[in-house]
């Protein structure tokens, strides 16, 4: 059975590369009937924050992500990893390496003036336990293989050959005996159960060392199988320059928060950044379960586009029900200074306001009016409207409505444009001072179903306050 895990850093926001990762892992699992696991990469103590952790998993199920069992956290289970460097060390894969940071350096520095790249080669890889030094620390590294070539079939990029003697005898646990991240990747994945690597193609060159550990532990003790490779390739601006706050590219809470984008659009950007199922852009999560196979995935970086985005969300807007809106934007009024807004009846405004609206803000502030209070805040453009024979005008719209026995959307608009016929009008002529007058604007939903929402009450009232 397939199982693929998405692991990330808790050193930052969940970013939208992260993001597309873990739903890339996540449709692979579902398309194949198998698991998706989380694991929470904990180890660099200095950077991984509790708020990171907490904004990851925020992220995730805010999308649908979370994961099908309890996340894995990785710096919990640093005694299993050295269990395993132990293991390594006993059966002679790895070995203790005492040379000194100076030493190295000193080395380095000699292949540099030499113009030859270089070679690790530690003496103490073949020494034995007695010529262990005394009371000396140590790193623990395992024993890269020298000869021959190592191929990666990777589903994404295509097969990719390394040449093992590139490979050096790298560091497994520290001389403080904590593990490396790549040896907890490796054992994480085995123990996991992890079948499936799927992960951003900055991690090609890791792969081919996660492999020296994990071929000598199966030389060892059989049952670590190679896990399929799919390195994903990163997330570019429409520059073409990597991803980077300018372009947009913030974390997912701010999609959420700032932009007041909803998690279907994102999910459906996400999934067409990078694969393809012929023309189609919108797609269910059904049918990315159906059709996603990792093989479709584009070699080529692919680029993020703010404004696909925001019209991807303008769709699902639009297709949402009026309450699950009306849900997300009363928060969005209450923090912006309406505290009695009410959800039934902007439950009712939605499916006017949403017709032109790109996202939760516009919903938002198109929802203003609703709640303002008197005297409404004019915007200039209103205020211009509202010349003297414009309040004159709403003085008779006033008396008019005033006498208005049915106050629904068929009878105000039979009545108001039975007045713009009598006094030779162009309906626009009543409807801009009566739109000025009741909301304060001059863009709002259709003038009649502004007059139906506000009620026969408040509607006169706005009106008798702008009347001359
Ligand atoms: N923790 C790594 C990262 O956030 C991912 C490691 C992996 O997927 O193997 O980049």
């Amino acid at each position: 059975a397939v199982v693929t895990r998405f692991a990330p850093s808790p050193t930052g926001f969940l970013h939208i590369g992260g993001a597309r990762t873990a739903l890339f892992n996540w449709l692979f699992a579902r398309h194949h009937g198998g698991k998706y696991l989380l694991r929470i990469e904990d180890t660099d103590r200095a950077r991984s924050t509790d708020a990171a952790i907490e904004a990851i998993f925020d992220g995730l199920s805010w999308l649908g992500l979370n994961g099908d069992e309890e996340p894995v956290f990785q710096f919990a289970r640093s005694e299993r990893h050295a269990e395993v460097a132990a293991k390594l060390l006993e059966a002679g894969q790895a070995y203790r390496c005492y040379l000194t940071s100076e030493q190295l350096a000193e080395r380095r520095q000699k292949a540099q003036d030499e113009r030859r790249p270089f070679r690790l080669d530690s003496e103490w890889r073949d020494a034995d336990a007695s010529q262990w030094p005394e009371d000396q620390p140590y790193v623990v590294r395992v024993k890269a293989p020298r000869e021959g070539e190592t191929t990666i079939d990777d589903q994404v990029q295509g097969p990719i050959t390394v040449q093992n003697r590139e490979l050096d005898d790298f560091v497994i646990l520290r001389s403080d005996g904590t593990p490396t991240y790549m040896l907890a990747v490796v054992v994480d994945d085995r123990d996991m159960g992890v079948t499936h690597v799927i992960r951003g193609d900055d991690h090609i060159n890791n792969a081919f060392r996660q492999l020296v550990i994990l071929r000598a532990m199966n030389v060892i003790e059989g049952g670590w199988e190679d896990p399929v490779y799919a390195h994903i390739p990163l997330i570019h601006g429409a520059d073409g320059a990597k991803l980077s706050k300018r372009h947009g590219a913030l974390g997912v809470d701010a999609y959420r928060d700032e932009m007041g984008l909803l998690p279907d659009a994102v999910f459906n950007y996400l999934l067409r950044l990078g694969w393809g199922h012929g023309d189609e852009e919108i797609i269910s999560r059904e049918q990315a379960i159906e059709w996603f196979d990792i093989t479709n995935v584009n070699k080529g970086a692919s680029r993020f586009d703010l404004a696909k985005l925001q019209n991807l969300n303008g769709h699902y807007l639009r297709e949402a029900s009026d309450d699950y809106l009306a849900d997300l934007v009363l928060p969005r009024l209450v923090a912006a200074g309406y505290p009695d807004a009410d959800k039934a009846l902007l439950a009712r405004a939605m499916a006017e306001l949403k017709v032109r609206a790109k996202d939760l803000n516009d919903l938002a502030e198109g929802a203003v009016f609703l709640f303002a209070k008197r005297p409404l805040t004019m915007t200039e453009k209103a205020q211009k409207l509202l010349t003297d024979e414009a309040r004159e005008r709403l003085a008779a719209i006033h008396e008019r409505l005033s006498g208005e026995p049915e106050w629904t959307l068929e009878a105000l608009e039979a009545n108001l444009k039975a007045m713009a016929a009598e006094l030779e009008l162009g309906l626009g002529k009543l409807a801009q001072p009566l739109r000025a007058a009741l909301t304060g604007q001059t863009t709002s939903p259709g003038i009649f179903d502004v007059l139906v929402l506000l009620g026969r009450d408040e509607s006169l009232a706005r009106i008798s306050a702008q009347a001359g």
